[in-house]
């Protein structure tokens, strides 16, 4: 974790040691300063502001009724239950309790005035409401004047304290205006106003505006979040432009000629281009400031699965090599991270050892001499590149000149590993603070309004074509009733000489369920495939063994690959035509993409067979449909989005921390359309609201924003 020095928030009652349950179950909502309590809002209101007669109580709507009780009765009905009779002018209603205790009794005896809040149903004994609120009133006793809000609570902080905590928090609260006159878009109330209105709406106040957030109150709450985002946003970036990255050129006929010249293929145009603009970035000499050198590059590479983005990321790494510094490359698993070194090693590694330099690789189950003696290949700047899962980062781990860092696969690391990588240039004898520059990957594309928010600070390059002969994966969809079919298809595809991948989910909840799903399919198949190498890879096998296994796969000698989900990224074997996905229903969208990208990497023909148990949820549904329309990762992403909304796109992105609470990218593009205008203008003109709106907001997450 990587927190701003920001001060320790203080606890509610600092002076009482001992707090109360309900403020300690306040404290663990991370309500803890009166700002907090007023951010946090209704989740919905209960109108007791008016009452309605009885008889024109809408059916399955919770209304307050008024009455008297007529009747009140304990009867025996299948199971012991409360009957109470109540009756206004207009006519009478049941109430009917299946738990009660002796005081419910005491309140609702023959005679007595109660208020009853509830839905009333027409049911078995004519009108009813089951498991109605209820309290004693006098005739006449006064209505609520607002709606009664109903907050997110928990087990042990009672409704009312929480109401009373959020009223005397709002009252308390630094809530003035931030925003300078004529900033705010026209028609939206204060914060302060904005905030009273969501936690104490008057009687008059529709409910479907407060509910579905269309309110200006919401607007308005809406706008100070995505303005306080992208402030962060762009202070970061300018901060960033202050920072200095050494200049990195390609040296004629250099490593990075070698390698192109090297390379068993012809770039395609696409990684040409975005090859450039890297190349320009790390090159470019800083505009601004006195210091030399450029300013670091902190650029994302897209590309679908198999467009070829190692290449790219293999060209930059010679052109930091090229100008004398370090390249790290970082990819979120050691498979991965090894298929990468494979590559790497074939391409590189003859052509640095012409120069005296080498390539160090860490992982995590490399440890003891072997370790240390990467560890200080790193240090003396002999390891030109150094590939490796999160190993790199560790503390231990100091670059000599660190020039270049490569995350591939970005979306599987946290903020904090970013920014850890980012630091290892700390210490560099230079006038202004030194990093590396930043070189991201990932085969998730990025939605056009996650693109505007979360990666505002981003530039972006895209490869947006397949290397040429690759022919595209033909996709079906098969109720599991089909698996003897499938396996009649694998034994045609494997008789041709062909291989296949079948993969079996994994299942977060049970590492064991998952392996035996896996052993039993891999049994399945090793039974209806005589004379045939069948292998199973996952997760909980040893690195030694998961690399032993998919070195016989990769050389072909072995024709059918069960493997959980580790092969999601990574692997390629171009003589693959076949990949089977077990259950697919309980993959999410893009990892059946990533998933499906395995196969249909070299010329034969390639097809994806998604399997999958019913009933399909809706969305199930949708899941399997786009894969079976489309091939295409851009598209695929945003039907991604579509289906799951992107709080759940960014999931994996620093676990929900800088996630809006209020603004919903796909509703309010309008909202961050206008905080994006407004933005560089309060920047500018007035930079110390600027930072007030940001630490009120963001506080401490601002770090988040900014890797
Ligand atoms: P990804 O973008 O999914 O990481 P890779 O970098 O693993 O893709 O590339 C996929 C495959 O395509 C690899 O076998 C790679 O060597 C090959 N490849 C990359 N670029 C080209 C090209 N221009 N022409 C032919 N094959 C290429
Ligand atoms: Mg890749």
């Amino acid at each position: 974790m990587q927190h701003s020095g920001a001060p320790a928030k203080p606890p509610l009652q600092a002076d009482k040691p001992a707090r109360s349950a309900p403020q300690r179950a306040m404290e663990k909502l991370g309500l803890r300063r009166d700002i907090d309590l007023a951010l946090h809002l209704p989740i919905r209101y209960e109108d007791e502001t008016r009452i309605t007669p009885i008889a024109d109580s809408p059916d399955g709507e919770a209304v307050q009724v008024e009455g008297v009780v007529s009747e009140c009765r304990i009867e025996q009905r299948g199971r012991r239950q409360l009957l109470v009779r109540l009756a206004d002018d207009s006519d009478s209603l049941l109430l009917r309790f299946l738990n009660f205790y002796p005081g419910h009794q005491k309140t609702l005896a023959v005679g007595q005035r109660v208020r009853v809040r509830g839905e009333a149903r027409s049911g078995f004994f004519g009108r009813e409401m089951v498991h109605p609120h209820f309290k004693a009133v006098d005739a006449g006793t006064p209505l609520a004047t607002a709606l009664t809000p109903v907050y997110p609570t928990s087990a042990q902080l009672p409704q009312a304290y929480l109401r009373k905590a959020v009223t005397a928090a709002l009252a308390r609260a630094p809530l003035d205006e931030l925003l300078p006159p004529g900033t705010v878009p026209a028609g939206l109330p204060t914060l302060r106003e904005a905030l009273r209105h969501l936690h104490q709406p008057g009687p008059a106040v529709p409910l479907a505006t407060l509910e579905d957030r269309s309110h200006p109150a919401w607007q308005r709450l809406k706008f100070e979040e995505l303005l306080a985002q992208q402030l962060s946003q762009l202070t970061a970036q300018r901060e960033r432009q202050r920072l200095r990255a050494p200049r990195l050129q390609a040296v004629p006929g250099g490593l990075r000629d070698q390698l192109l010249a090297a390379l068993p293929f012809r770039l395609t145009a696409a990684q040409q281009r975005v090859g450039d603009e890297i190349a320009a970035d790390l090159g470019r000499a800083a505009e601004t400031g006195a210091a030399d050198g450029a300013t670091p590059m902190h650029r994302l590479l897209q590309g679908d699965v198999g467009s070829g983005k190692t290449v790219v990321a293999a060209l930059a790494a010679a052109v930091a090599i090229d100008s004398g510094w370090q390249c790290a490359l970082m990819a979120p698993t050691e498979l991965l991270a090894e298929q990468h070194f494979r590559k790497l090693v074939q391409w590189l590694e003859p052509l640095l050892a012409a120069r005296g330099q080498s390539i160090a690789w860490l992982t995590g189950s490399r440890k003891g001499k072997g370790r240390a003696a990467m560890v200080a290949k790193v240090a003396s700047g002999e390891a030109a590149l150094v590939v490796g899962t999160h190993a790199v980062i560790q503390d231990d781990v100091h670059f000599a000149r660190l020039g270049l860092a490569v995350i591939d696969e970005q979306h599987r690391f946290g903020v904090a590993q970013r920014l850890a990588l980012r630091n290892k240039l700390a210490g560099q004898d230079s006038p202004v603070p030194m990093e590396p520059h930043l070189l991201m990957m990932t085969a998730t594309p990025i939605p056009r309004t996650l693109a505007m928010s979360y990666y505002a600070d981003l530039d972006v390059s895209t490869i947006d074509e397949l290397p040429p002969g690759r022919t595209p994966v033909l996709t079906k969809v098969f109720a599991d009733e089909r698996r003897p079919q499938v396996i009649a298809t694998i034994a045609d595809e494997v008789a041709r000489g062909r291989q296949v991948y079948w993969v079996c989910p994994l299942i977060a909840e049970s590492e064991h369920i998952d392996l035996q799903n896996a052993t039993e399919t891999h049994a399945q198949l090793s039974a209806a495939l005589p004379g045939q190498m069948v292998g199973l890879l996952h997760g909980r096998m040893p690195a030694a063994e998961k690399s032993a296994v998919m070195s016989l796969f990769a050389g072909g000698q072995m024709a059918v690959l069960v493997a959980t989900t580790v092969i999601e990224v990574g692997v390629d074997v171009p003589n693959a035509s076949l990949m089977v996905i077990e259950h697919a229903e309980r993959f999410g969208l893009s990892q059946l993409h990533q998933l499906r990208g395995r196969v249909g990497r070299g010329a034969v023909a390639s097809v994806c067979v998604l399997l999958y148990q019913g009933p399909l949820s809706p969305t199930g549904k949708d899941r399997l449909r786009a894969m079976a329309d489309t091939n295409d990762g851009f598209e695929i992403a945003r039907r991604d989005l579509e289906i799951r909304g992107p709080g759940e796109f960014m999931g994996a992105r620093q676990s929900g921390d800088a996630l809006l609470r209020f603004a919903d990218l796909a509703e309010d593009a309008p909202l961050l359309q206008q905080a994006r205008d407004l933005a560089p203008r309060l920047l500018q003109q007035h930079p110390a609201a600027a930072r007030a709106q940001v630490a009120r907001w963001l506080d401490s997450r601002a770090d988040y924003l900014k890797a």
